[in-house]
């Protein structure tokens, strides 16, 4: 008898699939954005809140680095393709709300991403906000599987329950705009609240959702992200300045983060108001959904954000353009390589925090920093020709 439990355990071992333990998981991520929503203003719901009780979560920024190539206004559209494309609109080219705007096809959206890695699989962007959908998106997401905008947040919900309920939702992006709608026409207040509140509950749904699809499907490994496109002014009423409330948002997972989100690491030399460039910044959406759809990222992708599942790499990785320097944090014992558009230019102590660069920065360049097979992009802007004599002449 025992040796009978033995061989058919032996047998199972060597069919293929059928142990849990060998066998691989289904990636699934499911991306919930929230338009206009002040991390402050939610955290004041109380403990009794899905994104408390149910999700972990981290102050984060958008809107760039003030000063900086990556500064972009902290508006809706600039916003949204920064978390679909992981960077900024120095890259995607998307730099107002206006229909003309399309993502730059050189810096495409996670839904391209995934079509070109998983040809099969089945995408979803469903909005409140058209413009998404029918201008960043337009080209880029073209071929989704579902592409539906201009529904309420509630119709963005119910449609989202739906597809998760229905289909095999590899990557499913919703926006629920009514947060911002009301932001704008009230400003801070009751309404604001009432706001937080729907879309807090219209989250639970979904978690509720897709906690009830771990239980059918065991095998499917569920991403859940919350995240919004810009935070709001004093007032709570506009955004699209560069002022601390308006650059602050939040990323919130249902799988515990790394270090870029849970450690600040501050920028020495450019900290930002109350150290806001030592949080993650916006970009680390997208380079954290690719990473867990199991996409190596590439350092020829030239994404500007730190994943927050797995290796970090270096952190804030930033170009000082006077001084014709990359600048980045890292504890790391080993050597990252710095690539400069598309060449291995050096290999350096990661520790060393910093790399000059022989040639200066007198024009545009793109350089990656490669740690532990995790990129990190930086573009500079061309650093004014008095700096770059002054630096030759050292
Ligand atoms: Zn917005």
């Amino acid at each position: 008898m025992r040796l009978a439990s033995l061989l058919l355990l032996l047998f199972l071992a060597m069919l293929p699939g059928c142990d849990p333990a060998q066998s691989p998981s289904r990636p699934k991520a499911l991306f919930i954005g929230l338009d206009g929503v002040q991390l402050e203003q939610y955290l004041q719901l109380g403990d009794a809140t899905n994104l408390k009780q149910r999700l972990y979560y981290g102050k984060a920024y958008a809107g760039g680095v003030n000063g900086k190539a990556s500064e972009q206004p902290t508006l809706s559209g600039p916003g949204w393709a920064t978390l679909l494309t992981g960077v900024w609109s120095n890259k995607h080219g998307v730099d107002s709300d206006a229909d003309s705007q399309r993502v730059n096809p050189a810096f495409p959206s996670l839904f391209k991403r995934l079509r070109l890695a998983f040809p099969n699989a089945y995408l979803s962007s469903i909005v409140n906000w058209s413009p998404i959908n029918t201008a960043l998106l337009l080209v880029d997401a073209h071929g989704a599987d579902v592409r539906e905008s201009g529904l309420s947040d509630e119709q963005v919900s119910e449609r989202a329950l739906n597809v998760l309920e229905n289909t095999p939702a590899d990557f499913t992006f919703i926006q629920l705009d009514e947060p911002d709608q009301v932001g704008h026409d009230k400003g801070y207040s009751d309404s604001y609240q009432q706001a937080l509140r729907k879309a807090d509950s219209q989250i639970g749904r979904l978690l509720d959702k897709v906690d009830q699809r771990r239980r059918l499907f065991p095998k499917e490994d569920w991403l859940v992200i919350v995240s919004t496109d810009h935070g709001r002014d004093y007032w709570g009423k506009g955004h699209g300045s560069a002022s601390e409330q308006e650059k602050s948002i939040f990323i919130a997972s249902n799988k515990p983060l790394n270090q870029e989100l849970t450690d600040l690491s501050i920028p020495a030399e450019m900290p930002g108001p109350s150290n806001l460039y030592g949080l993650p910044a916006q970009t680390s959406v997208a380079p954290t959904v690719l990473r867990h759809m199991g996409l190596k990222l590439q350092p020829e992708w030239l994404l500007d954000g730190t994943p927050l599942l797995g290796d970090t790499g270096v952190r804030k990785a930033r170009a000082d353009e006077n001084k014709g320097r990359l600048r980045w944090n890292s504890n790391a014992n080993g050597y990252l390589t710095i690539i400069k558009n598309g060449h291995v230019v050096a290999q350096v102590p990661a520790r060393d925090d910093k790399w000059t660069d022989p040639e200066g920065m007198g024009q545009q360049n793109d350089y990656v920093l490669v740690l532990d097979g995790t990129p990190a992009a930086v573009r500079n802007r061309p650093a004014a020709k008095a700096f770059v004599i002054e630096e030759s002449s050292y």
